[in-house]
């Protein structure tokens, strides 16, 4: 096979890992794709093998799936950071846009687009991923409320199938693998080069927390933001554990309203719930722009001592967790196991979820940061593989659970798996209608359970764009060629 990148067979270690940091699947052979071709000529090859040959193809990204979603067991791994075709190319008019690789990180985009006024509109909280990664789940940040996630905010495609085909894809064009591909999991195509909506960028960030001590409050004041025309342009919120000085630690970044009082607060134990919001601004708009902002925040009923400001660049503010993650790799905490799990939940079941997750089942540590968030149901595009809860208004959270390596107790893997299990059997035993994301399930029978109704197009978009099932085994929903069985985890 005429390749214009390269094969690697050994020292693919990498590629057996990811952010995660749980499973490792170790591929035979890793492809460093120089051109779309090489990509298609490879899918292409292994089709033509038929059900005789075993192998199968990840795509990795930037590698920070949770549980070996990006691996090939035995497989062939394809590198997509290596794909540097089509460079960003820009495009600015009544619809802006940029032509990116699918193997870009967000980051780069951002800086590129920035050099001529533009961005993205809807983003992840963190940038160092792909294109590629984010548009096969979903990409859902402070943003989505509005935008809609990253995979609404796509106009078109390039595509790999699983039968070595490249096809271009959009709403009017191949419309049935476009809307397949956006949230599929990898599971019909290897997404090579998209087509992303730009909107004029801001350059300044007004960017505010404030906290609650009561769960109806702070979910009231989030929802009605999210359903305010003229409310922040970014909404999210986190839940607080058991932190002691927890105001004295924002203050590197922030600065209280209220100092004296801020200083006397006391969290006394209490489970507490910040509400996290940004307004975007120019300069020469600063004034407007904080009457906008004293208008929106005399509306909610945060614990006044509470409110901590601060003022940064569109940059700063989109890249933030790069700084924690700096500050992680320093103490070597970075690369150590991440049990996450992210679910989305009704809008109607959320105090009880609330009552009984955070206030019982967490108890007295999270781990890592809990992320809380509504988000409209009206904003996503509905044709889209993602599945979502079936209410106009749901919630993301997110428990972003780091382990310590050799330890035993609260802060061990084990611990933090098995108290992820009890949230989701209590999910299910409760019938709240939860759907997770960037789920990780073994058997198909769990897979149909996570797409209910939609299991049907999305297996028959399998077998229509993959029917040998080459692409995403580390995703555990279809299995190549019936000898074939994926090991199971190796930890
Ligand atoms: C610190 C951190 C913060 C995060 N924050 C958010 C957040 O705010 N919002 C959010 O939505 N997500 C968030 N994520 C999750 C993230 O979106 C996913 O893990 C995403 O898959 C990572 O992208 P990646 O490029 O590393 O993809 P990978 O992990 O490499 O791949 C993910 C999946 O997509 C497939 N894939 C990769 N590239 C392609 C392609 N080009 N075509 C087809 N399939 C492909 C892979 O085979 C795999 O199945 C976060 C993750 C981390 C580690």
């Amino acid at each position: 096979m005429a390749l214009n990148g390269h094969l690697t067979f050994e020292k693919n270690e990498h590629a057996a890992k990811d952010f995660g940091n749980i499973y490792h699947f170790m591929p035979s052979v890793v492809l460093h794709p120089k051109s779309v071709s090489d990509i298609s000529s490879t899918i292409k090859y292994i089709f033509e093998m038929g059900t005789s040959s075993e192998l199968t193809v990840a795509a990795r990204g930037h590698g920070h799936s949770l549980a070996g979603q990006a691996q090939a067991y035995q497989g062939v791994v394809i590198n997509m950071e290596s794909l540097r075709e089509p460079e960003m190319s820009f495009h600015t008019g009544e619809l802006s846009y940029v032509d990116v690789s699918a193997g870009e990180l967000w980051i780069n985009i951002l800086h590129e687009s920035l050099k001529r006024g533009l961005a993205p509109k809807s983003w992840t909280d963190y940038l160092h991923l792909t294109v590629g990664g984010t548009l096969s789940n979903a990409g859902i940040s402070g943003q989505a409320f509005r935008h809609g996630p990253q995979i609404n905010n796509v106009y078109q495609l390039q595509v790999v199938t699983g039968k070595g085909d490249v096809v271009t894809c959009s709403e009017e064009l191949n419309t049935d693998l476009f809307y397949g591909v956006l949230g599929g999991l990898g599971q019909f195509g290897i997404i090579t080069r998209a087509r992303i909506a730009l909107e004029p960028a801001p350059r300044m960030v007004k960017w505010i927390r404030a906290l609650y001590s009561d769960f109806s409050i702070f979910s009231n004041d989030q929802e009605r933001l999210i359903s305010s025309e003229k409310s922040f342009d970014y909404i999210e919120g986190f839940v607080i554990i058991n932190r002691t000085r927890l105001l004295t630690s924002w203050r590197s970044s922030f600065n209280p309203k209220y100092p004296l009082q801020a200083s006397q607060f006391s969290s006394e134990g209490r489970i507490l719930y910040c509400l996290e919001v940004a307004k975007y601004f120019n300069p020469d708009d600063s004034d407007l722009i904080n009457q906008n902002i004293d208008t929106l925040l005399s509306e909610l009923n945060y614990i006044q001592s509470t409110l901590f400001l601060s003022e940064v660049s569109y940059v700063d503010f989109l890249d933030r967790v790069h700084v924690s993650e700096i500050k992680l790799r320093e103490k070597g905490l970075w690369e150590v196991p991440h049990p996450w799990i992210n679910l989305l939940i009704p809008r109607s079941r959320i105090h009880e979820f609330a009552q009984e997750v955070f206030g019982n089942i967490l108890a007295d540590t999270s781990n890592g940061p809990v992320l809380i968030y509504p988000v409209n149901k009206s904003s996503w595009r509905n044709r889209t593989s993602m599945v979502t809860p079936d209410e106009d208004v749901f919630y993301l959270v997110a428990f972003l659970s780091s382990a310590i390596p050799s330890t035993t107790g609260k802060d061990a893997l084990e611990y933090i798996l098995t108290r992820n299990k009890r949230i989701l059997r209590y999910c299910e035993r409760s019938r709240l209608g939860v759907k997770q994301y960037l789920a990780h399930y073994s058997t198909q029978e769990e897979w149909k359970a996570h797409f209910g109704t939609h299991w049907e197009v999305f297996s028959r978009r399998k077998s229509t764009y993959d029917p040998l099932a080459i692409l995403a085994p580390g995703q555990s929903i279809f299995q190549k060629a019936k000898a074939f069985r994926q090991q199971g985890p190796q930890r």
